[in-house]
């Protein structure tokens, strides 16, 4: 279906749960979050009515996210049911610490796999996801290697954490077979993360003095000159508004129109009424054009809540 810009929308981002074993600098309140009652929360059967309608939509992709999306308990069956009953493409984006222990049952149906690591440092890792531990990340990590074909590694681009390790990334990457994008950190109404770590992807590529290989997507591949290559995602220094094909699902049901936005759809009444196309429809038609971070209009939910 496409919005008022001729954009057609085809993916949607499903947010499981704001809740997370990490507590990321970037992304959550410092004491983490407050459980929403399981009254607020829409039940896995709702959510699969969302994803089934913005399949009858003309919806092609679906990525589970969070939060983390594993610690959702039933996360795993509504994915394997998704696989089973909708030809959509899955994909998931995860920390990765749960990977080994589901990777046998989402390795059928998920096809790509997006593991969220910022640092290959022990002790940044700890301080930025506030006590995580690197290892259980990797494992993850691996485990999706072995049984996915598709796995990227995505960091958030940060000033003093890993802004002066890109080619020591993009070499584990290529050890791996894994893709590395880095994304740019993006600033949020109530989190200062940004004037802290912030820092614009065109400094880094030009700093490694980086060629434009190709770009997929909203994410543009550089090579360094020994062949390694390095993705980054831009959304403040290279916008890719205008290419959005998205819509964002949240754990507590709300249709997100746009990440930077402040409009949302509740889903509830629709489903309750059995017309959640609507609400689909009305969420695809509150589609801004592009978001307005540089002009100073600032997010006020939460990462972990919004999904990525
Ligand atoms: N917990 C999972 C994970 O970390 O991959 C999924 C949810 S997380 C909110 C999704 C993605 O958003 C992660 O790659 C994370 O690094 C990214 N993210 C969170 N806050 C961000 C911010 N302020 N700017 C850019 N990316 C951010
Ligand atoms: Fe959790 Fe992912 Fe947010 Fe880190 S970025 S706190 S792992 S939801």
């Amino acid at each position: 279906m496409k919005d008022t810009f001729q954009r057609e929308i085809t993916y949607l981002r499903v947010s499981l749960t704001d809740l997370c074993n990490y507590r990321c600098r970037y992304c959550m309140k410092e004491r983490g979050v407050e459980k929403k009652s399981h009254a607020d929360l829409l039940t896995l059967e709702e959510t699969f009515d969302v994803i089934s309608a913005f399949k009858s939509l003309g919806g092609k992709k679906v990525r589970f996210t969070g939060g983390e999306p594993l610690v959702r308990r039933g996360a795993v069956s509504l994915i394997e049911r998704v696989g089973r009953e909708l030809d959509l493409e899955i994909g998931l984006t995860t920390n990765g610490v749960y990977l080994p222990e589901h990777i046998d049952r989402l390795k059928d149906v998920v096809s790509l796999v997006n593991v969220s690591i910022d640092t290959l440092d022990r002790d940044k890792y700890r301080f930025i996801t506030m006590d995580g531990n690197l290892d259980d990340a990797i494992a993850g990590l691996v485990a999706a290697k072995k049984n996915v074909d598709n796995v990227k590694v995505n960091a958030v681009l940060m000033r003093g954490i890993n802004d002066d390790s890109v080619k020591e990334f993009a070499d584990f990457a290529s050890d791996m077979g894994v893709t590395l994008r880095f994304i740019e950190l993006m600033p949020f109404a109530e989190n200062n993360a940004y004037d802290k770590f912030g820092i614009s992807a065109t400094e880094v590529i030009d700093r490694y003095g980086l060629t434009l290989v190709e770009t997929v997507g909203n994410a543009e591949y550089y090579s360094f000159a020994d062949g390694k290559r390095v993705g980054f995602i831009r959304p403040l220094s290279n916008k890719f508004c205008a290419e959005c094909n998205r819509l964002r699902l949240t754990s507590d049901g709300k249709l997100l129109p746009c990440l930077h936005g402040e409009g949302e759809i509740d889903v509830k009444p629709y489903l309750k009424d059995g017309n959640v196309e609507d609400a689909i429809k009305e969420a695809i038609s509150q589609k801004p054009f592009c978001h307005n971070i540089d002009g100073g209009k600032m997010q006020t939910r939460r990462m972990n809540y919004i999904g990525g």
